[in-house]
């Protein structure tokens, strides 16, 4: 038997390249879970793997796709059977284990969450590590006090996957929306989530910078890092947190002890690769509760196996918006 993949490997110069190749099953790596793989997503991490970035990938060639859905075709472990519908994010496959780009992947059961109730495994893919991330963040803020009447949530990164998700499942729980973004071409997009305000991602940088700015956000999910993470921090209003999610605009933090010593601010680490089972569920069921995926629909679109070296290059560059599909067939 073989099966579709988009095949990574590195050159002698060091030069990663990726092709559609035609793979023989007996090079799946080991694991007690085959799954014909419906839908993968893109992800920024996607983008590092496919153009050998990050130092991600440790041994070519691979198989990149940091998540997929699907349905099991054979599996030797109690929990799943062939026909089950299952979901795969984090665990870093797609990074140190062949992942979701291809027609088939095998993997480690405890890595697999049944497929949401109420979700396609195309609509899981809508969802993804993005949304699965924010979703996790903004149950974190909630633990730690934001609710909806604390006042306006700050999402950076907005346009992307994370935050545009983050947007519309903010909106959707009451909150009030402010989405940072460098890509003003997108702000009807993203009024159309159900952000309520929109900021200029370059006109937010230039301002002058203070120790300690006005207080201005309940709280705020950041996908981008580096400046945006060190100014934001210095806007929260007292008591609330920020939610750190990712490193889009680099992994640097330049910021001061202020807004901790003097408002009592938090910054909380999240986290989706190595969530245990039960927080994946729980997040996974609110997702399926919560996201309008109808009104969604207008940010998602599908892309083959070939077009993802592409697509690689443009989600590190900040050009996709919302989510980009990957049907293997
Ligand atoms: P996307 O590329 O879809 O979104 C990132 C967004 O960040 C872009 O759309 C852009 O938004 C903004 N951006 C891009 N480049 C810059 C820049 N140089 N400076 C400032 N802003 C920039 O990626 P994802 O949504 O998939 O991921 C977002 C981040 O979250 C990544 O760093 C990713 O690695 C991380 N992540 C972390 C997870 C975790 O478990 N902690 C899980 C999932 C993702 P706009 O144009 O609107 O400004």
């Amino acid at each position: 038997m073989t099966f579709r993949a988009l095949l990574t490997d590195r050159d002698a110069a060091g030069k990663v390249s990726s092709a559609v190749t035609e793979i023989d099953d007996s090079r799946l790596p080991a694991g007690n879970v085959t799954v014909d793989i419906d839908w993968a997503g893109l992800n920024f991490k996607d983008g590092l793997c496919l153009t050998g970035g990050g130092g991600l990938v440790r041994a070519y060639p691979h198989v990149a796709g940091i998540d997929f859905a699907g349905t099991v075709r054979d599996s030797a472990d109690d929990r799943y059977a062939a026909g089950d519908a299952v979901v795969l994010t984090g665990w870093r496959v797609g990074e140190t284990q062949w992942g979701g780009f291809a027609e088939r992947a095998r993997v480690s059961a405890d890595w697999l969450v049944p497929l949401p109730h109420g979700l396609s495994t195309r609509d899981a893919m809508v969802v993804g590590t993005a949304g699965l991330t924010a979703m996790l963040a903004i149950s974190r803020l909630e633990a730690a006090g934001l609710a909806p009447d604390a006042g306006p949530v700050l999402v950076t990164g907005a346009a992307g996957g994370v935050g545009s998700i983050a947007t519309a499942l903010l909106a959707k729980l009451g909150y009030e929306v402010a989405a940072l973004s460098g890509r003003p071409q997108h702000a009807e997009a993203l009024t159309a989530l159900g952000a309520t305000s929109l900021v200029d991602r370059h006109a937010f940088l230039a301002e002058p910078d203070k120790p300690l700015e006005s207080a201005r956000w309940a709280a705020a999910i950041d996908n981008v890092g580096g400046q945006v993470l060190g100014k934001l921090l210095k806007q929260i209003r007292y008591g609330g947190a920020v939610a750190s999610i990712g490193n889009a605009g680099g992994i640097e933090l330049q910021t001061n002890v202020l807004p901790f010593i003097l408002r009592g601010v938090s910054l909380l680490g999240i986290d989706s690769v190595l969530q245990p089972f039960p927080a994946r569920i729980a997040a996974w069921q609110r997702l399926a509760q919560t996201l309008d995926l109808a009104a969604y629909g207008a940010m998602v679109r599908e892309i083959g196996l070939e077009d993802l070296p592409q697509a690689a290059e443009q989600i590190l560059a900040g050009e996709i918006r919302g989510r980009v599909l990957v049907n293997p067939r």
